[in-house]
């Protein structure tokens, strides 16, 4: 008779998981044979959406209302986390907010919030699970970056400031925790379709249409399907390195 395996499920953390790529990336770790805590920031409908989704899948989902921008309660948050899952295996740093302008119209407090959810947020969530991390002797941090942390955009410099910064923090901690067999890496999409991007209008995105080679917007489950490798063990070698998937727009 064939030996009956108990082995315990992984657990994925998803910061911003209620919509958009952050959804995709519940789903696509759920068939992947994760359960998934799906941080969100307010919109609970949404997340009790993504939950259903991975039930659906199979895998267990617990949904967790937390700012990444406030350090107590992102601590508070990872720390729940751990006690109701007993650990996380891969922490996908994805919650991300716009407030574009041009720079000389740009409020001190649009700057800032942008720096303290896209790139503090990550910082909390991950200072959070180090230790959990270290620990364990292995796990996957992956950081959602953008194309416009690499090449800048006009009206964005809070944002390209926010996902470059991503990218140094990528490489810190790759290089931290690389001894204790956890690999950090960053994602630089270019133009997915999602309500971010649904923000910009026809006409803007027809023109983003035809700065990219494969003449599209890229799909949230693209992107969701490259960190579903990131998180699995075929990717055990790749630490500090940032995959853009802009279909060409960066190259
Ligand atoms: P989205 O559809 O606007 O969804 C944003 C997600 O982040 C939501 O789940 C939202 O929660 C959550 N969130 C926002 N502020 C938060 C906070 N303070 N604390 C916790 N969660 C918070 O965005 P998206 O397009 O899927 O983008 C996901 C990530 O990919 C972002 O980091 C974005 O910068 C990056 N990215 C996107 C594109 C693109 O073209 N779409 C390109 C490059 C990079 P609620 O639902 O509760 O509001």
């Amino acid at each position: 008779m064939a030996e009956q395996t108990t082995q315990k499920r992984r657990c994925a953390l998803v910061t911003g998981g209620s919509r958009g790529i952050g959804r995709a990336i519940c789903e696509e770790l759920a068939q992947a044979g994760f359960d998934i805590a799906i941080v969100y920031a307010g919109n609970e409908e949404a997340a009790r959406e993504t939950a259903a989704q991975v039930e659906k899948l199979g895998a267990s989902a617990r949904i967790y209302r937390c700012d990444v921008a406030d350090a107590e309660t992102a601590t508070a948050c990872a720390e729940q986390v751990l006690a109701d899952f007993g650990g996380v295996w891969a922490l996908v740093n994805n919650a991300g907010i716009t407030r574009d302008t041009l720079l000389a119209r740009m409020r001190e407090d649009d700057f800032d919030r942008v720096i303290d959810v896209n790139l503090k947020g990550a910082y909390h969530m991950t200072r959070a699970l180090t230790r959990s991390f270290m620990r364990q002797r292995g796990g996957r941090i992956v950081n959602m970056s953008s194309i416009v942390g690499l090449m800048g955009n006009a009206g964005q410099a809070n944002y390209a400031a926010s996902k470059a910064g991503l990218i140094g923090l990528t490489k810190a901690c790759a290089r931290e925790l690389a001894s204790r067999g956890v690999t950090v890496n960053a994602i630089a999409p270019g133009f997915i379709e999602t309500d971010m991007t649904g923000q910009l209008g026809d006409a803007v995105c027809e023109r983003y249409e035809q700065q990219i080679p494969l003449g599209r917007l890229g799909q949230a489950q693209e992107v969701a399907k490259l960190v579903a490798f990131l998180v699995s063990d075929s990717a055990a070698y790749i630490t500090g390195e940032v995959i853009r998937i802009d279909g060409g727009m960066a190259m």
